[in-house]
């Protein structure tokens, strides 16, 4: 594996390969989640590149950013053990200009997530678009966890006529459930195990839709009432451009969350 700390250097790379390039971009961190991506990568792709890139333009004010957590060392040797060919992991002085284009998301980027985190998606657009000419993948890979980025991601592939396939990727979880994502280190006992309720509710929603159930205000409910004790953020119940549903359509619809636990935000979802 070879590690490429400047843009110059993985573009000198890149314009030699002719075959298929798999590439699963991060904020490092990595966990199985990351893992599961980088292995279909693997197996689908001839070469696969990794990029690790704390983006502060995707960061709201007062938001993690210094505190995000950062394991170089431990993301190299697990990129490593995954037989990546190319780790990127690039300076943000070489990634932003001092003036520059700015991509503005659509309006379906400020519900949701985007309600709560106003620009989030503009700059996660602004440097996916930016990985994606660096990197010119044939493949990249995404995790269905982040829905609505997803969703945006492949909205932005369509419009600018991007000749890139996303690939969706399924959620990895714990054994007892949580959702795994790099922010889960900041949780306390306690609210680790609050955690639960969180795919806890999903799954009675998901019993409920089982048993026929189609109404989104009573699987809302039955949402709220298992994560009763917990700081709802938001429970959304949406299809797959993200327009809130009445009802659910098999086959088109997600079920978001989010909870807070003190400054953490937790996403979790499923996909019907
Ligand atoms: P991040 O490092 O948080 O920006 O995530 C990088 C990629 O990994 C994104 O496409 C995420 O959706 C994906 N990812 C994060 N957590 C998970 C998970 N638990 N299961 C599957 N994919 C995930």
């Amino acid at each position: 594996m070879k590690i490429l700390k400047t843009i110059d250097e993985l573009q000198s790379i890149r314009k030699d390969i002719t075959s298929n390039v798999g590439f699963v971009p991060t904020m490092g961190a990595l966990h199985d989640g990351h893992i599961s991506l980088i292995k279909k990568s693997r197996k689908e792709n001839d070469i696969v590149i990794v990029s690790i890139f704390v983006n502060p333009t995707q960061f709201l004010a007062g938001e993690d950013l210094d505190a995000y957590p950062r394991k170089d060392a431990a993301d190299i040797k697990i990129c490593e053990m995954c037989k990546v060919d190319y780790l990127f992991m690039p300076e943000i002085s070489t990634m932003y200009a001092k003036e520059e284009i700015i991509l503005k998301a659509p309006n379906k980027s400020y519900v949701l997530e985007g309600k709560t985190r106003p620009g989030h998606f503009d700059g996660v657009l602004q440097v996916v678009l930016k990985l994606f000419g660096i990197t010119q993948p044939t493949n990249a890979y995404f995790g269905k966890k982040d829905a609505q980025q997803l969703s945006l991601i492949s909205q932005m592939v369509k419009d600018f006529f991007l000749p890139i396939n996303i690939i969706a990727c399924e959620i990895v979880r714990e054994s007892d459930g949580l959702a795994l994502s790099s922010r889960n280190i900041y949780l306390d006992e306690t609210q680790r195990k609050d955690s639960l309720l969180i795919s806890k509710s999903l799954y009675a929603a998901a019993t409920l839709i089982a048993k026929d159930e189609r109404d989104t205000k009573v699987i809302k409910e039955k949402i709220n009432e298992v994560m009763k004790t917990l700081e709802l953020e938001y429970v959304a119940i949406v299809d797959r451009e993200f327009n809130e549903l009445e009802n659910i359509e098999i086959d088109n619809t997600i079920i978001l969350v989010v909870a807070k636990f003190g400054n953490t935000r937790l996403l979790d979802n499923i996909w019907l």
